[in-house]
């Protein structure tokens, strides 16, 4: 096993062969461990997350089109489950909730009760599909939720099945961004689909070989499968026509002032879209509610947007009063001084707020023009 998928150029050579109907075997195999699978699936046509049961619900022959403020899933001929591009829907809401209850508070004879909220009992996740863009998403969320007690109770059981990209959809730029197309260390599992549905299995990690095992997966894969999977995994990378402009960046960032900001911020209805969407945002504020019935009150930790007002209240008024502001904050903080606090990008290169923005606004381009 290698430790590294990222810029191996074929699997492994203990890699194995599964076909179509093997997944179902897997997927029920990692049911059977007590597992909630979660993979990608289509509802109302479109490219979304949920928990699977069975391979029958992975987006088998669905293609989807993605660019600036544009996306569209159409079923097709293909026969395959993973050719797509970056789900509708990041993971990081499966280790990182919406909504989480915080505390509550109660009345015992009288008197106001605080009880901190019951660390709900939750199986442990298996994440099928996930892509490089997104397993790297992962790694940037260990990080920066490092003390977050809840998702790393969900992160530590976490197993990981990521698969290969075979094929790019416009708005991707994981290989500027050096996270994809391959998918990195944090795999336990990786898939390589070939264009008959079939795929290369490799594992990771002894727990992905064990999972193998465990579901009799153990026919070698051809030296000729493993070339035609990694060609197509090439081919997937080289079909990008975006990337970072890291001059344009190393110049934001040296003379943040001198960027024309107002350009693009003049097009950004700040609605918040992409900080939704993007798999590794993870800021979130406090929200408290009481019940009017019962006198009793939860405090709640929802996602917060760095684009909306309240974000950026401080005592007296929001410090980040025009959409200029707020734009350049998100720009900078992702790209720049994600780096001074976190030693990474924040940005792996999904390309979702570029396809989920209502007016376009392009990451890549945002500072260029
Ligand atoms: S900033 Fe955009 S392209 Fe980068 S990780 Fe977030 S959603 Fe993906
Ligand atoms: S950049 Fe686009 S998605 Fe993000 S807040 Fe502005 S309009 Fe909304």
């Amino acid at each position: 096993m290698s430790d590294s998928g990222a810029t191996a150029a074929l699997p492994d050579p203990a890699a194995v062969s599964l076909a179509i109907a093997d997944l179902d075997r897997l997927i029920s195999t990692l049911r059977d461990d007590g597992r909630v699978v979660i993979g990608p699936t289509t509802r109302d046509s479109v490219m979304t997350l949920d928990e699977i049961a069975g391979a029958g619900q992975l987006p088998r022959g669905w293609l989807d089109e993605q660019s600036p403020g544009k996306y569209r899933a159409t079923p097709s001929e293909t026969a395959t489950a993973f050719a797509h591009g970056p789900p509708s829907m990041s993971w990081k809401r499966f280790l990182h909730e919406e909504r989480t209850l915080v505390i509550s508070t109660s009345r015992t004879n009288g008197a106001m009760v605080i009880d901190p909220a019951p660390a709900a009992p939750e199986k442990p996740l298996a994440f099928f599909g996930i892509q490089a863009c997104d397993l790297a998403a992962i790694g940037v969320l260990d990080v920066a939720l490092a003390d977050d007690a809840a998702y790393r109770r969900r992160r530590d059981d976490l197993l990981v099945v990521a698969a290969s990209c075979t094929d790019s959809v416009a708005t991707c730029f994981c290989v500027s961004a050096g996270t994809g197309p391959r998918p990195g260390p944090l795999a336990d599992i990786v898939l390589t689909e070939l264009a008959d549905g079939s795929l290369i299995a490799d594992a990771r990690t002894e727990r992905g070989a064990a999972v193998l095992t465990r579901a009799g997966l153990d026919t070698a894969a051809t030296e000729a499968d493993c070339r035609s999977a990694a060609a197509l995994v090439d081919a997937a990378a080289a079909r990008q026509t975006r990337h970072l402009d890291t001059e344009a960046i190393a110049r934001a960032a040296a003379a943040p002032d001198d960027v024309g900001w107002d350009a693009v911020a003049e097009r950004c209805l700040t609605c918040g879209n992409c900080t939704m969407v993007c798999p590794t945002c993870f800021c979130t504020s406090i929200s408290d509610q009481t019940r009017l019935d019962d006198g009793c009150a939860e405090r709640w930790q929802i996602w917060a947007s760095c684009f909306s007002l309240d974000f950026a209240y401080v005592h007296g008024g929001s410090v980040r009063t025009s959409p200029t502001s707020r734009y350049r904050q998100w720009y900078l903080h992702k790209l720049v001084t994600w780096h001074d606090q976190f030693d990474s990008s924040g940005c792996v290169g999904c390309g979702r707020c570029i396809t989920w923005c209502p007016t376009g606004i392009d990451i890549t381009e945002a500072i260029t023009s």
